[in-house]
Protein backbone atom coordinates (compact mmCIF):
# COMPACT_ATOMS: atom_id res chain seq x y z
CA UNK A 1 0.00 0.00 0.00
CA UNK A 2 2.74 2.28 1.03
CA UNK A 3 4.88 2.90 -1.71
CA UNK A 4 8.87 4.14 -2.00
CA UNK A 5 9.16 7.44 -3.10
CA UNK A 6 11.72 9.30 -4.58
CA UNK A 7 11.87 12.87 -2.72
CA UNK A 8 12.99 15.44 -5.46
CA UNK A 9 9.79 14.49 -7.71
CA UNK A 10 7.45 13.92 -4.44
CA UNK A 11 8.25 17.46 -3.55
CA UNK A 12 7.26 19.07 -6.93
CA UNK A 13 4.58 16.87 -7.43
CA UNK A 14 3.31 18.79 -4.29
CA UNK A 15 3.39 22.19 -5.72
CA UNK A 16 2.18 21.96 -9.11
CA UNK A 17 -0.93 20.79 -8.00
CA UNK A 18 -1.86 24.08 -7.11
CA UNK A 19 -1.38 25.52 -10.92
CA UNK A 20 -3.85 23.32 -12.08
CA UNK A 21 -6.45 25.12 -10.78
CA UNK A 22 -5.53 28.39 -11.29
CA UNK A 23 -7.69 29.04 -14.24
CA UNK A 24 -10.78 27.87 -13.07
CA UNK A 25 -10.03 29.94 -9.82
CA UNK A 26 -9.08 32.95 -11.44
CA UNK A 27 -12.56 32.99 -13.12
CA UNK A 28 -13.87 32.72 -9.53
CA UNK A 29 -12.23 35.45 -8.79
CA UNK A 30 -13.46 37.53 -11.50
CA UNK A 31 -17.04 36.64 -11.30
CA UNK A 32 -16.93 37.85 -7.07
CA UNK A 33 -15.16 41.01 -8.30
CA UNK A 34 -17.81 41.95 -11.13
CA UNK A 35 -20.99 40.43 -9.10
CA UNK A 36 -19.99 40.21 -5.41
CA UNK A 37 -22.59 38.86 -3.28
CA UNK A 38 -24.71 37.51 -5.94
CA UNK A 39 -21.51 35.18 -6.96
CA UNK A 40 -21.16 34.13 -3.43
CA UNK A 41 -25.12 32.97 -3.15
CA UNK A 42 -24.47 31.10 -7.35
CA UNK A 43 -21.33 29.32 -5.58
CA UNK A 44 -22.80 28.30 -2.46
CA UNK A 45 -25.72 26.40 -4.37
CA UNK A 46 -23.16 25.20 -7.02
CA UNK A 47 -20.31 23.97 -4.82
CA UNK A 48 -21.78 23.79 -1.31
CA UNK A 49 -25.33 22.31 -2.27
CA UNK A 50 -26.66 25.04 -0.28
CA UNK A 51 -29.76 28.12 -1.27
CA UNK A 52 -28.37 30.73 1.08
CA UNK A 53 -31.21 33.55 2.58
CA UNK A 54 -27.89 35.47 4.24
CA UNK A 55 -24.41 35.78 4.06
CA UNK A 56 -23.93 37.23 7.64
CA UNK A 57 -24.62 35.16 10.70
CA UNK A 58 -26.82 36.66 13.08
CA UNK A 59 -26.29 37.43 16.91
CA UNK A 60 -29.37 35.29 17.47
CA UNK A 61 -27.80 32.67 15.43
CA UNK A 62 -24.74 32.66 17.62
CA UNK A 63 -26.98 32.37 20.70
CA UNK A 64 -28.71 29.38 18.69
CA UNK A 65 -25.68 27.89 18.18
CA UNK A 66 -24.42 27.63 21.99
CA UNK A 67 -28.26 25.91 22.30
CA UNK A 68 -27.83 22.80 19.57
CA UNK A 69 -24.36 22.06 20.76
CA UNK A 70 -23.65 19.45 23.65
CA UNK A 71 -22.06 21.32 26.74
CA UNK A 72 -19.76 19.32 27.35
CA UNK A 73 -18.32 19.81 23.97
CA UNK A 74 -18.49 23.69 24.39
CA UNK A 75 -16.24 22.86 27.85
CA UNK A 76 -13.88 21.27 25.79
CA UNK A 77 -13.56 24.27 22.98
CA UNK A 78 -13.45 26.72 25.92
CA UNK A 79 -10.06 24.55 28.08
CA UNK A 80 -8.18 23.99 24.52
CA UNK A 81 -8.93 27.89 23.47
CA UNK A 82 -7.22 28.82 27.22
CA UNK A 83 -4.54 26.30 26.13
CA UNK A 84 -4.36 28.06 22.36
CA UNK A 85 -4.69 31.66 24.48
CA UNK A 86 -1.71 30.85 26.99
CA UNK A 87 0.77 30.02 24.34
CA UNK A 88 0.06 32.50 21.57
CA UNK A 89 0.45 35.22 24.71
CA UNK A 90 3.92 34.20 25.11
CA UNK A 91 4.28 34.84 21.56
CA UNK A 92 3.43 38.98 22.36
CA UNK A 93 5.70 41.15 21.38
CA UNK A 94 6.26 44.60 23.90
CA UNK A 95 4.15 47.19 22.28
CA UNK A 96 7.20 49.25 21.81
CA UNK A 97 10.75 48.96 23.63
CA UNK A 98 13.53 51.75 23.63
CA UNK A 99 17.34 51.62 23.95
CA UNK A 100 19.65 54.29 23.99
CA UNK A 101 22.58 53.19 21.45
CA UNK A 102 24.40 56.06 22.75
CA UNK A 103 24.38 59.56 24.39
CA UNK A 104 22.09 61.14 22.38
CA UNK A 105 20.81 58.57 20.22
CA UNK A 106 17.61 56.27 21.30
CA UNK A 107 16.37 53.48 19.16
CA UNK A 108 13.46 51.29 19.35
CA UNK A 109 10.55 48.97 17.97
CA UNK A 110 7.04 50.26 18.26
CA UNK A 111 4.49 46.85 17.38
CA UNK A 112 1.14 47.72 16.06
CA UNK A 113 -1.90 45.35 15.73
CA UNK A 114 -3.65 44.99 12.08
CA UNK A 115 -6.96 47.27 12.02
CA UNK A 116 -8.99 44.17 10.30
CA UNK A 117 -8.08 40.78 9.14
CA UNK A 118 -9.95 37.99 7.69
CA UNK A 119 -9.87 34.14 9.07
CA UNK A 120 -10.60 30.93 6.70
CA UNK A 121 -12.05 27.97 8.09
CA UNK A 122 -12.71 25.60 5.42
CA UNK A 123 -15.64 23.18 5.75
CA UNK A 124 -16.19 20.88 2.94
CA UNK A 125 -15.03 17.66 3.90
CA UNK A 126 -15.04 17.89 7.06
CA UNK A 127 -15.81 20.78 9.52
CA UNK A 128 -13.03 23.06 11.76
CA UNK A 129 -14.16 24.73 14.91
CA UNK A 130 -10.47 24.07 15.55
CA UNK A 131 -9.41 26.75 12.84
CA UNK A 132 -11.45 29.02 14.28
CA UNK A 133 -9.80 28.75 17.52
CA UNK A 134 -6.27 28.53 15.51
CA UNK A 135 -6.95 31.46 13.27
CA UNK A 136 -8.90 33.76 15.51
CA UNK A 137 -7.19 33.28 18.93
CA UNK A 138 -3.88 34.70 17.70
CA UNK A 139 -5.53 37.85 15.76
CA UNK A 140 -6.91 38.34 19.25
CA UNK A 141 -4.19 38.19 21.60
CA UNK A 142 -2.04 40.84 18.99
CA UNK A 143 -4.87 43.34 19.63
CA UNK A 144 -6.46 42.86 16.38
CA UNK A 145 -10.11 44.89 16.56
CA UNK A 146 -11.82 43.39 13.50
CA UNK A 147 -12.02 40.10 12.85
CA UNK A 148 -14.07 38.89 10.21
CA UNK A 149 -14.05 34.66 9.53
CA UNK A 150 -15.63 33.28 6.31
CA UNK A 151 -16.45 29.48 6.16
CA UNK A 152 -18.63 27.25 3.87
CA UNK A 153 -22.08 26.80 4.15
CA UNK A 154 -24.14 25.04 5.88
CA UNK A 155 -21.77 26.24 9.38
CA UNK A 156 -21.75 23.63 11.44
CA UNK A 157 -23.17 24.91 15.25
CA UNK A 158 -19.97 23.77 16.77
CA UNK A 159 -17.43 26.15 14.26
CA UNK A 160 -19.98 29.07 15.22
CA UNK A 161 -19.66 28.75 18.84
CA UNK A 162 -15.98 28.12 18.55
CA UNK A 163 -15.58 31.57 16.40
CA UNK A 164 -17.78 33.29 19.23
CA UNK A 165 -15.12 32.06 21.97
CA UNK A 166 -12.04 33.07 20.22
CA UNK A 167 -13.51 36.65 19.75
CA UNK A 168 -14.53 36.86 16.11
CA UNK A 169 -16.83 39.46 15.20
CA UNK A 170 -18.45 39.03 12.29
CA UNK A 171 -19.31 35.52 10.62
CA UNK A 172 -20.35 34.79 6.78
CA UNK A 173 -21.31 31.35 4.85
CA UNK A 174 -19.07 31.94 2.10
CA UNK A 175 -16.26 28.82 1.45
CA UNK A 176 -13.31 28.21 -1.51
CA UNK A 177 -11.88 30.83 -3.62
CA UNK A 178 -14.73 32.89 -3.19
CA UNK A 179 -14.47 33.54 -0.02
CA UNK A 180 -10.85 34.41 -0.39
CA UNK A 181 -11.85 36.42 -2.87
CA UNK A 182 -14.87 38.54 -1.58
CA UNK A 183 -12.77 39.05 1.63
CA UNK A 184 -9.52 40.52 -0.52
CA UNK A 185 -12.40 42.61 -2.82
CA UNK A 186 -14.68 43.12 -0.68
CA UNK A 187 -18.78 42.93 -1.46
CA UNK A 188 -21.65 44.91 -0.02
CA UNK A 189 -22.16 42.71 2.85
CA UNK A 190 -18.24 41.79 3.49
CA UNK A 191 -15.75 44.96 4.47
CA UNK A 192 -12.41 44.11 2.33
CA UNK A 193 -9.41 43.12 4.86
CA UNK A 194 -5.96 44.25 5.38
CA UNK A 195 -4.66 40.53 5.49
CA UNK A 196 -6.36 37.10 5.23
CA UNK A 197 -5.28 33.40 7.02
CA UNK A 198 -6.46 30.02 7.08
CA UNK A 199 -6.17 26.92 5.74
CA UNK A 200 -8.11 25.29 3.00
CA UNK A 201 -8.04 23.02 -0.19
CA UNK A 202 -5.97 23.85 -3.52
CA UNK A 203 -9.01 26.42 -4.45
CA UNK A 204 -8.74 28.42 -1.33
CA UNK A 205 -4.66 28.22 -1.47
CA UNK A 206 -4.45 29.07 -5.20
CA UNK A 207 -6.89 31.98 -4.49
CA UNK A 208 -5.09 33.22 -1.73
CA UNK A 209 -1.36 33.04 -3.91
CA UNK A 210 -3.62 35.01 -6.47
CA UNK A 211 -5.17 38.14 -4.21
CA UNK A 212 -2.13 38.89 -2.09
CA UNK A 213 -1.52 41.96 -4.57
CA UNK A 214 -5.15 43.11 -2.63
CA UNK A 215 -4.88 41.69 0.51
CA UNK A 216 -1.69 40.21 2.66
CA UNK A 217 -2.02 36.68 3.25
CA UNK A 218 0.04 34.10 5.64
CA UNK A 219 1.66 31.49 3.58
CA UNK A 220 0.20 28.84 1.50
CA UNK A 221 -1.67 26.12 3.87
CA UNK A 222 -3.53 23.39 1.60
CA UNK A 223 -3.70 20.04 1.78
CA UNK A 224 -2.17 18.58 5.14
CA UNK A 225 1.38 17.10 5.19
CA UNK A 226 2.95 14.75 7.62
CA UNK A 227 6.54 13.66 7.62
CA UNK A 228 7.93 10.95 10.03
CA UNK A 229 11.37 10.20 10.83
CA UNK A 230 11.85 6.93 12.23
CA UNK A 231 14.55 4.42 13.33
CA UNK A 232 14.19 0.88 14.50
CA UNK A 233 13.07 1.76 17.92
CA UNK A 234 10.15 3.15 16.53
CA UNK A 235 6.62 1.63 17.30
CA UNK A 236 5.02 1.27 13.90
CA UNK A 237 1.19 1.03 15.02
CA UNK A 238 2.19 4.59 16.08
CA UNK A 239 3.17 5.19 13.07
CA UNK A 240 0.57 4.11 10.96
CA UNK A 241 -2.17 5.77 13.59
CA UNK A 242 -0.44 9.11 12.61
CA UNK A 243 -0.67 8.16 8.58
CA UNK A 244 -4.30 7.52 8.62
CA UNK A 245 -4.54 10.44 11.05
CA UNK A 246 -3.16 12.95 8.33
CA UNK A 247 -4.84 10.76 5.37
CA UNK A 248 -7.83 11.36 6.24
CA UNK A 249 -8.21 15.06 5.71
CA UNK A 250 -8.06 15.42 1.98
CA UNK A 251 -7.91 13.35 -1.21
CA UNK A 252 -4.46 15.49 -1.54
CA UNK A 253 -3.17 15.02 1.87
CA UNK A 254 0.44 12.85 2.00
CA UNK A 255 2.46 11.06 4.55
CA UNK A 256 6.12 10.18 3.98
CA UNK A 257 7.87 7.97 6.33
CA UNK A 258 11.50 8.63 6.27
CA UNK A 259 13.21 5.75 8.11
CA UNK A 260 16.85 3.59 8.01
CA UNK A 261 15.14 0.80 8.58
CA UNK A 262 13.39 -0.68 5.83
CA UNK A 263 12.08 -3.28 7.95
CA UNK A 264 10.32 -0.78 9.68
CA UNK A 265 8.66 0.78 6.74
CA UNK A 266 7.42 -2.99 6.08
CA UNK A 267 5.87 -3.03 9.36
CA UNK A 268 4.24 0.49 8.98
CA UNK A 269 2.49 -0.79 5.77
CA UNK A 270 0.86 -3.97 7.57
CA UNK A 271 -0.58 -1.61 10.32
CA UNK A 272 -1.84 0.95 7.78
CA UNK A 273 -3.65 -1.68 6.46
CA UNK A 274 -5.05 -3.17 9.57
CA UNK A 275 -6.06 0.35 10.44
CA UNK A 276 -7.63 1.05 7.51
CA UNK A 277 -9.97 -1.20 7.74
CA UNK A 278 -11.91 0.18 10.17
CA UNK A 279 -11.28 3.76 9.42
CA UNK A 280 -14.53 5.77 8.13
CA UNK A 281 -12.96 7.81 5.98
CA UNK A 282 -11.38 4.78 4.20
CA UNK A 283 -12.35 6.52 0.86
CA UNK A 284 -10.24 9.62 1.67
CA UNK A 285 -7.50 8.10 3.00
CA UNK A 286 -6.84 5.60 -0.13
CA UNK A 287 -6.78 8.86 -2.39
CA UNK A 288 -4.26 10.06 0.00
CA UNK A 289 -2.43 7.30 0.41
CA UNK A 290 -1.43 7.05 -3.52
CA UNK A 291 0.54 10.02 -3.25
CA UNK A 292 2.01 8.43 0.32
CA UNK A 293 5.15 6.66 0.87
CA UNK A 294 8.28 5.90 2.65
CA UNK A 295 11.99 6.59 2.09
CA UNK A 296 14.94 4.82 2.93
CA UNK A 297 17.98 6.39 3.90
CA UNK A 298 21.78 5.37 4.35
CA UNK A 299 21.73 7.02 7.66
CA UNK A 300 20.37 9.16 10.24
CA UNK A 301 22.04 12.21 8.79
CA UNK A 302 20.44 11.49 4.78
CA UNK A 303 17.23 10.98 6.45
CA UNK A 304 17.15 14.92 7.57
CA UNK A 305 18.66 15.80 4.73
CA UNK A 306 15.66 13.81 3.27
CA UNK A 307 13.13 15.83 5.68
CA UNK A 308 14.95 19.01 4.87
CA UNK A 309 14.07 18.83 1.62
CA UNK A 310 10.85 17.56 1.77
CA UNK A 311 9.96 20.37 4.59
CA UNK A 312 6.87 19.36 5.75
CA UNK A 313 3.99 20.52 7.67
CA UNK A 314 4.06 18.55 10.42
CA UNK A 315 7.30 16.23 11.62
CA UNK A 316 6.99 13.62 13.78
CA UNK A 317 10.34 12.87 15.24
CA UNK A 318 10.13 9.61 16.14
CA UNK A 319 13.67 7.91 16.53
CA UNK A 320 16.15 6.83 19.80
CA UNK A 321 17.89 10.26 20.08
CA UNK A 322 15.13 12.50 19.33
CA UNK A 323 16.61 15.47 20.79
CA UNK A 324 19.96 15.49 18.17
CA UNK A 325 17.12 15.11 15.30
CA UNK A 326 15.56 18.32 16.59
CA UNK A 327 18.26 20.41 16.87
CA UNK A 328 19.94 18.93 13.29
CA UNK A 329 16.50 19.41 11.48
CA UNK A 330 15.73 22.71 9.50
CA UNK A 331 12.58 22.75 7.82
CA UNK A 332 9.08 21.57 9.57
CA UNK A 333 5.80 23.62 9.88
CA UNK A 334 5.60 22.25 13.03
CA UNK A 335 7.51 19.19 15.16
CA UNK A 336 6.22 16.47 17.71
CA UNK A 337 8.61 15.14 19.50
CA UNK A 338 8.93 11.33 20.63
CA UNK A 339 6.34 8.07 20.72
CA UNK A 340 3.52 9.85 22.67
CA UNK A 341 3.27 13.50 20.81
CA UNK A 342 1.07 12.59 17.91
CA UNK A 343 0.37 15.40 15.77
CA UNK A 344 -3.56 15.31 16.87
CA UNK A 345 -2.39 16.68 20.10
CA UNK A 346 -1.53 20.23 17.93
CA UNK A 347 -4.00 19.79 16.05
CA UNK A 348 -6.31 20.46 19.17
CA UNK A 349 -5.03 21.17 22.20
CA UNK A 350 -1.29 21.45 23.01
CA UNK A 351 -1.66 25.38 22.51
CA UNK A 352 0.98 25.36 19.33
CA UNK A 353 -0.90 26.50 15.70
CA UNK A 354 -2.09 24.09 13.76
CA UNK A 355 -2.11 26.44 10.92
CA UNK A 356 0.71 25.75 9.20
CA UNK A 357 2.86 26.30 5.41
CA UNK A 358 2.44 23.18 3.11
CA UNK A 359 3.65 21.84 -0.42
CA UNK A 360 7.51 22.66 0.84
CA UNK A 361 6.96 26.26 1.94
CA UNK A 362 8.23 25.76 5.51
CA UNK A 363 11.81 26.03 3.81
CA UNK A 364 10.81 29.86 3.77
CA UNK A 365 7.81 30.52 6.11
CA UNK A 366 6.82 30.23 9.61
CA UNK A 367 3.48 28.59 10.51
CA UNK A 368 0.55 31.01 11.79
CA UNK A 369 1.56 33.06 15.30
CA UNK A 370 0.58 36.63 17.05
CA UNK A 371 3.40 37.81 14.22
CA UNK A 372 1.39 37.39 11.49
CA UNK A 373 -1.48 39.89 12.92
CA UNK A 374 1.12 42.62 13.37
CA UNK A 375 3.15 45.59 12.03
CA UNK A 376 6.28 46.63 13.24
CA UNK A 377 7.70 50.32 13.12
CA UNK A 378 11.39 51.27 13.83
CA UNK A 379 11.64 54.49 16.62
CA UNK A 380 14.54 56.60 16.44
CA UNK A 381 14.69 59.51 19.31
CA UNK A 382 18.01 62.08 18.44
CA UNK A 383 18.90 64.95 20.66
CA UNK A 384 21.19 67.73 19.69
CA UNK A 385 24.29 65.22 21.41
CA UNK A 386 23.48 62.65 19.36
CA UNK A 387 22.99 64.75 15.61
CA UNK A 388 26.37 66.22 16.75
CA UNK A 389 27.81 62.59 17.12
CA UNK A 390 26.20 61.78 13.60
CA UNK A 391 26.14 64.44 11.70
CA UNK A 392 29.28 64.19 9.48
CA UNK A 393 28.82 60.74 8.42
CA UNK A 394 25.15 61.57 7.36
CA UNK A 395 26.40 64.63 5.76
CA UNK A 396 29.01 63.12 3.85
CA UNK A 397 27.35 60.04 2.71
CA UNK A 398 24.39 62.37 1.23
CA UNK A 399 26.71 64.80 -0.30
CA UNK A 400 28.21 61.72 -2.24
CA UNK A 401 25.19 60.31 -3.37
CA UNK A 402 23.90 63.98 -4.62
CA UNK A 403 21.25 63.86 -2.45
CA UNK A 404 22.26 67.98 -1.08
CA UNK A 405 18.63 68.28 0.27
CA UNK A 406 19.67 65.30 2.57
CA UNK A 407 22.51 67.02 3.74
CA UNK A 408 20.98 70.21 4.21
CA UNK A 409 18.48 69.05 6.47
CA UNK A 410 21.74 67.82 8.82
CA UNK A 411 23.85 70.98 8.19
CA UNK A 412 21.05 73.27 9.18
CA UNK A 413 20.56 72.06 12.46
CA UNK A 414 24.08 71.99 13.65
CA UNK A 415 24.65 75.66 12.65
P1 LIG B 1 -12.38 23.99 2.07
O1 LIG B 1 -13.22 24.87 2.89
O2 LIG B 1 -10.96 24.35 1.90
O3 LIG B 1 -13.00 23.90 0.61
C1 LIG B 1 -14.37 23.77 0.38
C2 LIG B 1 -14.71 24.71 -0.73
O4 LIG B 1 -13.98 24.37 -1.91
C3 LIG B 1 -16.16 24.67 -1.13
O5 LIG B 1 -16.90 25.57 -0.34
C4 LIG B 1 -16.10 25.12 -2.57
O6 LIG B 1 -16.34 26.47 -2.65
C5 LIG B 1 -14.68 24.86 -3.01
N1 LIG B 1 -14.66 23.87 -4.09
C6 LIG B 1 -14.94 22.55 -4.00
N2 LIG B 1 -14.88 22.00 -5.24
C7 LIG B 1 -14.58 22.99 -6.10
C8 LIG B 1 -14.37 23.04 -7.51
N3 LIG B 1 -14.45 21.96 -8.28
N4 LIG B 1 -14.04 24.23 -8.07
C9 LIG B 1 -13.94 25.35 -7.30
N5 LIG B 1 -14.14 25.35 -5.97
C10 LIG B 1 -14.44 24.18 -5.38
O7 LIG B 1 -12.55 22.53 2.68
P2 LIG B 1 -11.93 21.11 2.27
O8 LIG B 1 -12.13 20.83 0.81
O9 LIG B 1 -12.45 20.13 3.26
O10 LIG B 1 -10.38 21.27 2.50
C11 LIG B 1 -9.82 21.63 3.73
C12 LIG B 1 -8.32 21.53 3.56
O11 LIG B 1 -7.66 22.23 4.59
C13 LIG B 1 -7.82 20.10 3.57
O12 LIG B 1 -6.96 19.98 2.45
C14 LIG B 1 -7.04 20.02 4.85
O13 LIG B 1 -5.97 19.13 4.74
C15 LIG B 1 -6.55 21.45 4.94
N6 LIG B 1 -6.10 21.87 6.25
C16 LIG B 1 -4.86 22.42 6.25
C17 LIG B 1 -4.36 22.91 7.43
C18 LIG B 1 -3.00 23.59 7.37
O14 LIG B 1 -2.65 24.30 8.30
N7 LIG B 1 -2.22 23.44 6.32
C19 LIG B 1 -5.12 22.87 8.61
C20 LIG B 1 -6.42 22.32 8.57
C21 LIG B 1 -6.92 21.83 7.34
Amino acid sequence: MLKELDVNSWVFGRRSSLEGVYDSVSDIVENVRKSGDSALFEYAKKFDRVELESLAVTEDEVEAAYDEVDGHLVENLIEAEARISEFHELQRRNDLWLREIQPGITLGVKTTPLQRVGCYVPGGRASYPSTALMTAVPARVAGVREICACTPPPVNPLTIVAFDIAGVSEIYRAGGAQAIAAMALGTDSIKPVQKIVGPGNVYVTAAKMMLRDHAEIDFPAGPSEIGIIADSSANPEFIAADILAQAEHDPNAACVLVTTDRSLAERVDKEVSKLLLNAPRNEIIEKALAQSGFVIADSMSQAVSFIDEIAPEHLSIQVSDSLSVLNRVRNAGSIFVGPYAPVACGDYASGTNHVLPTAGYSKVYSGLNVDHFCKTSTVQIIDREGLEDIGDIVETLADAEGLHAHAESVRIRRK
